[in-house]
């Protein structure tokens, strides 16, 4: 059998599924035109595609195996490999609606092969009696824990494989039939370098071994990091989901309540499998028929942070600036979005979509269905944060809001937690709330009352 062997989002060599048939290979990784086309010359998330690819490449290289890179669409890309006269293609799941749908095309020129990598269960595992999906995720949860077995934290093998003899210099451009190599280079694919300070996972699993004991208690507090940040790594593959279960399990035989950290890649994974059973959702409601209102103004504010309300500019600020945001502040914002500013939560997700270094479609899309109201098992729609009291509990000290928003260092915290002061005190270089939240949210809920 001669494979390719498709990396997308399991840049990696360890436990990758890939590597677990033996045979001639050629593994490949595709910069896709298609995606990067439409994003900024300086994306830092291209950049750190850049840098993995490169130290894919070189483990690669470390096994007797080489990367060949690629630019181009990847349609036309596989043209070209069904001439070579490959029997097939190898790739791990991916159920975003764009991938499904470049897969399919791929499919019509070569044996497609979906190998199962990114999440815990496959998207048909978890299955009410009848058969059909779960729409809520406390019963997904409960009967995930009870099919979680040993199975699912059994890494891959390695196999046995020749490397298929081809140049593995440079990055390959292929353009309508038109073969050219360009030099190894993040400007040859048109970007410039923006790499974001991202630790290696070895890191992070060392600060998140110290942090698991107190994860529950404290990952919704600003100012403390107890949380893994293993999320970019989770998105593109640098760390397979079975060796973080084998490194909770570890925690677990040492008496460490792993369990609530486990519960977030069940959300993870939930979520995955509720847009793998309703890709609908990437775009539309699943309840009610409210899709906000189409405000330029407030979302400009909003993207620009400057809304006036501290806690919520601060988290896009980080956004902006890092390309990551605290999952409290994500909930926050989005609420703020949907309910007070009473914009279209697809307005948001875009907007996330653009600047998350993390960014997964289930993932956003369904957060934000569910700060919205309108989602598969989403948070009420008339349960609305009220920012102030949400900054109040998890950033007292406004530590979090300081960081991101230095003009307002001077500021006593207790003021900027204090709507009524923010509204009636101008604070130097610093804009006054666009909108009253008590005012905002019951327009909000007369506007949804009249659409249910
Ligand atoms: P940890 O707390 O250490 O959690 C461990 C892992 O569990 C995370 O890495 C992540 O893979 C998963 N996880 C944790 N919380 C959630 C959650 N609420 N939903 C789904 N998975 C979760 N996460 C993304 O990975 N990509 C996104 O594009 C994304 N968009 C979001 C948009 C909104 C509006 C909201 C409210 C949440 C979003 N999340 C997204 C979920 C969550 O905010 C991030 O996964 C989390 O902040 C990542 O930080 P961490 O790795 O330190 O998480």
């Amino acid at each position: 059998m001669k494979r390719v062997l498709w990396f997308r989002r399991d840049l990696r060599v360890e436990d990758n599924p890939l590597f677990s048939l033996d045979g001639e290979v050629l593994p490949v990784f595709v910069f896709d035109t298609q995606i990067l086309n439409a994003l900024p010359e300086d994306d830092k998330r291209v950049s750190f595609i850049f840098d993995r690819v490169l130290k894919l490449k070189k483990s690669l290289q470390a096994k007797g195996l080489e990367l060949k890179i690629f630019w181009g669409d990847p349609v036309e890309i596989f043209k070209v490999f069904e001439v070579q006269g490959f029997d097939e293609v190898v790739a791990s799941g991916d159920y975003d609606a764009y991938a499904k749908e470049r897969d399919i095309r791929v499919s019509h020129l070569l044996h497609f092969r979906y190998m199962h990598d990114t999440y815990i269960f496959k998207p048909t595992e978890i299955l009410k009696d009848d058969g059909t999906p779960y729409l809520v995720f406390t019963p997904y949860y409960n009967k995930a824990k009870t099919l979680f077995s040993k199975e699912h934290i059994q890494k891959y093998t390695f196999g046995e494989h020749s490397l298929y003899k081809t140049s593995y210099e440079g990055i390959t451009k292929i353009d309508k039939d038109k073969e050219e190599i360009l030099p190894l280079d993040i400007k040859s694919i048109g970007f410039r370098e923006n790499l974001p300070k991202i630790d290696q996972v070895e890191t992070k699993l060392k600060a998140l071994k110290e942090n698991l004991p107190i994860y529950a208690k404290e990952r919704d507090f600003l100012d403390k990091e107890a949380t893994s940040h293993l999320s970019i790594d989770l998105r593109f593959g640098t760390i397979s989901i079975r060796s973080l279960l084998c490194f909770l399990a570890e925690q677990k035989k040492s008496g460490v309540d792993t369990e609530p950290f486990f519960r977030q890649l069940i959300f993870r994974d939930y979520y995955a499998y509720l847009l793998f059973h309703f890709p609908t959702l990437a775009t539309h409601n699943y309840k009610y028929r409210f899709n906000g209102l189409e405000d330029q103004e407030k979302y400009s504010a909003f993207c620009e942070a400057r809304t006036g309300v501290p806690v919520v500019d601060a988290g896009v600020r980080e956004l902006l600036q890092t390309g990551l945001m605290h999952n409290r502040v994500r909930m926050i914002c989005a609420s703020f979005f949907t309910k007070d500013l009473l914009l279209p939560w697809q307005w948001g997700e875009s907007f996330f979509a653009k600047y998350l270094l993390d960014y997964d479609a289930a993932s956003n899309i369904l957060s934000w269905q569910w700060s919205a109201g309108t989602g598969i098992d989403p948070q009420p729609y008339f349960r609305i944060f009220n920012p102030y009291l949400q900054s109040k509990k998890f950033d007292k000290g406004t530590e979090y809001i300081k960081k991101w928003i230095p003009e307002l260092r001077e500021v006593d915290a207790k003021k900027l937690h204090d709507e009524s002061y923010l509204l009636n005190y101008s604070i130097e270089n610093y804009p006054k709330p666009i909108v009253v939240h008590k005012e905002a949210s019951q327009n909000a809920l007369a506007y949804f009352k009249q659409r249910l």
